[in-house]
């Protein structure tokens, strides 16, 4: 085994006190961990680049960014005409049509395509559009009838075709890619998170798919991502969902526990709030009983893993921590999603429980500004309130900071959290950036947070830039490692020399 020298770059250091700066220096990886010493066989050079811990995405859909790729992108449109336009342009004659990602709270007219408009597309292959937030969409026909025997009529409306929840997880699995793409593509996806900067992601892993996922994980050979597994699935069927992942690269990827939804999204108004939206008559859906909760999560912690629960709604969160505090000691594993609506009431209990929130950042840069979607949803006082990244820390909570994939992208995120539209929310760069990197192993410990240590994994992003001084927005990933591993290079470095190693 042979070290590798990051020469002459700033490195993320910690001072005694724990707090962050930049030291001019070099860094050595060795056996796949940062070592001491300066006796390397090879080098890179990183003269005036910024070498920090690589960015962990601690909530992440793997296989959606792979299945992204092979459906039709509808983030783009600008209407729902223009998204059945791309739709029936992009469809390219599969077994079913299948556009993602439109977000009508961008549109001059928030109307949503419809059922109708889908059936011209085809009438009798299924044709199915899906918002952002993958918790709304609209089905044509031949989508409807195959969804109609399967027991989900409360997420659907027949008449517009509009499809929620359940109903929407279910047309995923019906319009399903072929399982031989869905793997090859899954290794441009994991290029892409290297590229990045993501050198680890906690991902959200459906039980049906994990054959062709770990199939698709074979590429992690050549391009090494550690994956802290989330089965979507209940405490009851981890165990066979497990048994089938074990067959990937266990030195990078490992089932940690499981992942259930307490309430929907703000896009879909299923996010259930304990007041009415200020645009809709409802309070949206609460999924689960604090009760059944409760069991669930007893029985996560029976089996020793990990439970990581959906919550957006202030109702919903409520109702979470209800169910943790049921639990009693049962609830030390429990982590919150989202969590983008707290009441003040719960904030102390949030702390008190030491319940780890899981926030996207991301999201307040693209829902959460002045007249966004968020005020339009929550009305301006609860708007004031959403993801209240300031007030948290201050409180003492523990926050980890992921996208979500939407978009993946840690610099991206990283500024709805350093610019967050309420300026009392904002939070700094140090605070930000630790988020989104070394708290990550410490989310259950609780204990500070340390990066580029010596012993560390040797999982490092190179910067073109400061990140807690530069506008996040111009900063390039250079270069991202793995375990000592280069996994991406924007471009040649200015100088790189390999020494011979000997005696
Ligand atoms: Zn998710």
């Amino acid at each position: 085994m042979e070290a590798f020298e990051i020469g002459n770059g700033h490195v993320w250091t910690h001072d005694l006190d724990g707090s962050v700066r930049f030291e001019k220096r070099s860094i050595t990886f060795y056996d796949g961990r940062i070592a001491e010493g300066r006796h390397a066989s090879g080098a890179i050079g990183a003269s005036g680049r910024f070498v920090c811990p690589g960015f962990a995405d601690a909530h992440f859909h793997l296989i959606s960014l792979a299945n992204k790729s092979l459906r039709v992108d509808l983030s783009g449109a600008t209407g729902a005409a223009d998204a059945v336009a791309r739709l029936a342009r992009g469809g390219g004659g599969g077994a079913a049509t299948v556009g993602v990602d439109f977000d009508e709270s961008d549109w001059a007219e928030p109307a949503l395509p419809t059922r109708q408009d889908l059936n011209a597309i085809s009438a009798t292959q299924p044709v199915y559009a899906r918002r952002v937030c993958c918790h709304v969409g609209v089905a044509n026909d031949a989508l409807l009838d195959l969804l109609a025997p399967r027991g989900l009529d409360r997420f659907v409306d027949r008449e517009s075709g509009r499809i929620t929840e359940d109903a929407v997880f279910e047309a995923n699995r019906l319009t399903r890619p072929p399982d031989a793409s869905v793997s090859a593509a899954m290794e441009n996806a994991v290029r892409h998170l290297h590229s990045l900067g993501i050198t680890k992601i906690h991902d959200i892993v459906d039980p049906d798919t994990i054959d062709v996922y770990v199939d698709g994980l074979k590429c992690l050979d050549r391009r090494p991502l550690r994956i802290d597994a989330y089965l979507h699935t209940s405490a009851r069927d981890f165990a066979a969902a497990c048994a089938r992942l074990e067959k990937a690269d266990a030195s990078l990827v490992r089932a940690v526990g499981i992942k259930i939804f307490s309430d929907g999204s703000l896009g879909a108004r299923t996010a259930a709030l304990h007041q009415p939206y200020a645009d809709a008559d409802t309070r949206g859906e609460l999924l689960v009983e604090a009760a059944s909760l409760a069991v669930e999560i007893a029985a996560c912690a029976e089996q020793g893993i990990e439970c990581a629960i959906h919550a957006i709604g202030d109702r919903a969160m409520s109702t979470v921590l209800d169910a943790i505090e049921a639990a009693g000691e049962a609830g030390a594993r429990v982590r919150i999603e989202h969590a983008e609506i707290i009441a003040e009431r719960d904030i102390e209990r949030i702390v008190r429980l030491g319940v780890p929130l899981v926030m996207q950042p991301n999201f307040v840069r693209n829902w959460g500004g002045e007249g966004g979607l968020y005020e339009r949803r929550l009305g301006r006082e609860r708007w004031q309130r959403h993801n209240p990244f300031a007030t948290l820390l201050r409180a003492g909570a523990r926050i980890l900071f992921s996208s979500d994939g939407m978009p993946a992208g840690p610099l991206f995120g990283l500024n709805g959290a350093t610019r967050h539209a309420i300026e009392a929310e904002r939070i700094g760069a140090i605070d930000a950036c630790t988020r989104y990197t070394i708290a990550e192993r410490t989310l259950w410990s609780g204990g500070p947070a340390k990066g580029l240590v010596v012993g560390d994994p040797a999982d490092v992003v190179i910067l073109s830039g400061n990140p807690l001084f530069a506008d996040l927005d111009g900063l390039r990933v250079i270069n991202t490692f793995t375990g000592g591993r280069l996994v991406y290079e924007e471009a040649p470095p200015r100088w790189r020399q390999n020494f011979k190693s000997g005696p």
